[in-house]
């Protein structure tokens, strides 16, 4: 299919690995040019290698914490002027409801849901004088269902998603469309450090936590990056205009609801 979005261009946070990267090669296979972002430059260069290699797409890289001011600051200018925006950054670390202060839940804040924020601010009202643009947001399926020791994170991404669900139709009358995409467990870094500290807490091995964990997902598997790419490069694309503000689940079948 032909995603009809080639020559735009897009700001992929958070994109040298995982889920960020899968968003960022989706987009460049449909011919997009991209500006990527994490904090590690040597990833981020690699990364960037392989996709205008592969690709054969402009793709600018700015090495800065997109979760703070300072680091937003950087990629905007560097980025310039945009169609698309993938919203993406770390998560918050696991752990009990009883172990987290103010300082915790304004780090997860800043980082999943104020950093989306800022973003969306400073782009949407130049997309809306164009006339047309797309923004994806990786959340998570704690949105839908929470996640017991992902409670900074159920807390923030849902607060994002909140903002979205108002946001979204406030812009779609100016070609802007934004939605949120909800990862289940995809097989990244982060769903690997998961599944370590899950077998020190249950003194098992990664392996028997993965095992444990695949029997809960009706697909019986984790996801691919490829897999969540193709549905955000989708979203992106001229096809998803009539797609306002909704909360996309790709678990698996994890989550056991019947809407
Ligand atoms: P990942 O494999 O660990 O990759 C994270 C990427 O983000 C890396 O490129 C990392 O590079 C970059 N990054 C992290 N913090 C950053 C920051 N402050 N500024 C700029 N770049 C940053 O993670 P993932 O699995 O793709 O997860 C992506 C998001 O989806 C996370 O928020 C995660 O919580 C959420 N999620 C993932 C799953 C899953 O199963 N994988 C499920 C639900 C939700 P640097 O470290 O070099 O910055």
């Amino acid at each position: 299919m032909d995603l009809g979005i080639k020559g735009k261009r897009a700001l992929v946070c958070a994109s040298s690995k995982g889920l960020g990267r899968g968003c960022a090669e989706a987009l460049a296979e449909a011919g997009v040019n991209l500006v990527l972002n994490a904090r590690g430059a040597e990833a981020l260069e690699a990364t960037a290698d392989d996709i205008r290699s592969r690709f054969g797409v402009g793709v600018q890289t700015v090495a800065a914490d997109i979760t703070t001011e300072d680091g937003r600051a950087e990629v905007l200018a560097a980025a310039g002027e945009l169609d698309i925006l993938v919203n993406n950054a770390g998560g918050p670390p696991p752990g009990l409801w009883s172990d987290w202060g103010r300082e915790d839940f304004i780090a997860a804040l800043d980082s999943n849901m104020l950093t989306p924020i800022a973003l969306m601010t400073e782009l949407m009202p130049k997309m809306a004088d164009k006339g047309w643009g797309r923004v994806v947001n990786i959340t998570s399926q704690s949105v839908k269902a929470p996640i017991p020791q992902l409670g900074l994170s159920n807390a923030a991404r849902t607060g994002l998603t909140g903002y979205v669900a108002g946001t979204a139709r406030q812009v779609a009358p100016f070609g802007v469309i934004v939605n949120n995409l909800l990862p289940g467990a995809h097989d990244t870094d982060r769903i690997r450090t998961l599944d370590a500290n899950t077998a020190r807490s249950q003194n098992t091995t990664a392996e028997e936590a993965r095992a444990a964990r695949f029997e809960t997902i009706p697909a019986r598997r984790y996801g691919t990056s490829e897999e969540f790419g193709a549905m955000c490069a989708f979203l992106c694309s001229q096809h998803a205009g009539y797609i306002v503000g909704q909360n996309i689940l790709l678990d698996g079948g994890g989550i056991n609801a019947t809407i």
